[in-house]
């Protein structure tokens, strides 16, 4: 009998906060609803408002989650929050758990308002070696232990840990000499690259590495991915090739095809061409052509979105340059509308597009936005991150944050704050 009432009294506090858990979920659902009617997002409002049509608009918003970032913690909390803020695409690592996160993030968001649009996810590839797809390492067992650690400092993405930790073998009366260890915490890593010239004693080497194109592929076939970027150096055309070969199959499924390149200045232009006259005989749908002005800078400050600008009006000026939107990357943060603004680069342009059954490219009569919107990385993670870390230091490194209320409200104003521009104009 004794057992049995312990049990129903269990199971009466096991009902019991699960309710409480249910009332306070139903109160930011709520408080999260309010902040959303009040800003009247237009991508948000409007069911009609596709990713397709804000890049015909000129109002697309992409968050990169980062081609090397891979802490599906963060990675979900990240697209629960922006998808909540109305972007049109969220593109991440082609790896297959981040995928994964990426898309319970963006389903826990529609689990609190229903009716917001799916944001396209895009997995991010790379042809050769490439910045975004390197890791920090070292081992931390070699620092020397009165290193002031300036590679933790300059970490923007708390990449780089330290633990202390004592050996037992020290008798009590002698002080423990400093181990450290963990070092770079790999799935946190995205490559920036400043932790390198910052090491005194030269202890931290990259890894580079490519994703493999039979993975990308398998990838690519899941119902949950509808975009692909290859990030190129835009030099040469061969490994270019090579990668659009392998992957030529399945990218016919897709919504976008994405390529990523740096501004190589006057041949810029050949280099696209050359890439569209390689991808035209399998592009079935529409392509983009993400302009990586600064790479993986825009939490920098005002002056990284320079080169992402200039770069965009190099290209708005170019008269021969091959089909497909244009999108800002590399640098941008919260001064970049206000760039593109003063270079006059918010206007319409026709539209070229390419007629699959004559295999030609045409030019409608129809008009879009010239630039057709904006990538954000390192400031959206920034801005959001510092909340997240916020709300770990408090809840716990798993902690998802829409069981947060305080904390999703403030990630959420914080994305507003750099989306709601974008999507106003
Ligand atoms: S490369 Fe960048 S993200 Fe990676 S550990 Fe170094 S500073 Fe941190
Ligand atoms: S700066 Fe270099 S030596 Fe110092 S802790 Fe970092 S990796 Fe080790």
């Amino acid at each position: 009998m004794a057992s049995l009432r312990f049990f129903c009294a269990t199971n009466i506090s096991v009902s019991t906060k699960h309710k409480a858990k249910v009332d306070k979920k139903c109160v930011v659902h709520q408080k999260v609803k309010n902040l959303i009617n009040t800003l009247e997002l237009p991508s948000i409002s409007s069911s009609s408002s596709t990713p397709l049509e804000s890049l015909q608009r000129g109002n697309w918003v992409k968050l990169i989650c980062g081609a090397s970032f891979e802490d599906v913690v963060d990675i979900r909390n990240l697209s629960l929050v922006y998808t909540l803020a109305g972007v049109d695409c969220i593109d991440c690592a082609a790896d297959a758990s981040v995928v994964s996160a990426v898309n319970e993030g963006i389903e826990a968001a529609r689990d609190i308002l229903c009716c917001l649009r799916r944001p396209w996810v895009m997995i991010s590839v790379n042809d050769d070696k490439d910045l975004h797809f390197r890791k920090a390492e070292f081992d931390p067992e070699d620092c020397p232990s009165d290193c002031s650690r300036p590679c933790e400092n300059v970490c923007p993405a708390n990449a780089i840990s330290f633990q202390e930790k004592s050996t037992s073998q020290i008798s009590c009366n002698t002080e423990a000499p400093r181990v450290l260890k963990d070092g770079v915490i790999t799935e946190r890593c995205y490559g920036c690259g400043r932790c390198l010239p910052v090491c005194p004693y030269d202890k931290i080497r990259e890894v580079t590495y490519v994703r493999d194109a039979v993975t990308t592929s398998d990838l690519i076939k899941r119902n949950d991915v509808d975009a692909i970027e290859i990030h190129t150096s835009a030099r040469q055309s061969r490994l270019f090739e090579e990668l659009w070969r392998a992957l030529a199959d399945s990218v016919e499924n897709l919504k976008l095809v994405a390529v990523s390149l740096p501004n190589v200045g006057d041949s810029t232009i050949s280099s696209m061409n050359k890439m569209y006259s390689i991808m035209k005989p399998n592009l079935r749908n529409f392509n983009l052509w993400q302009l990586d002005g600064r790479p993986m800078s825009g939490d920098i400050g005002r002056g990284a979105t320079k080169e992402s600008i200039a770069f965009a009006v190099q290209l708005a000026k170019a008269k021969d340059r091959p089909p497909g939107f244009l999108q800002l990357a590399g640098g941008t943060n919260a001064h970049t509308i206000e760039g593109m603004k003063k270079e006059g680069l918010f206007r319409t342009t026709s539209l070229k597009y390419l007629d699959h059954e004559n295999s030609t490219v045409s030019t409608s009569n129809s008009s879009c936005a010239l630039i057709s919107g904006i990538a954000y990385g390192g400031y959206a993670r920034k801005i959001v991150g510092r909340v997240l870390r916020s709300m770990q230091s408090q809840h716990g490194g798993a902690a998802s944050i829409e069981d947060h209320p305080e904390h999703l409200l403030l990630a959420l104003r914080e994305a507003l704050a750099l989306v709601g521009p974008v999507k106003c104009l």
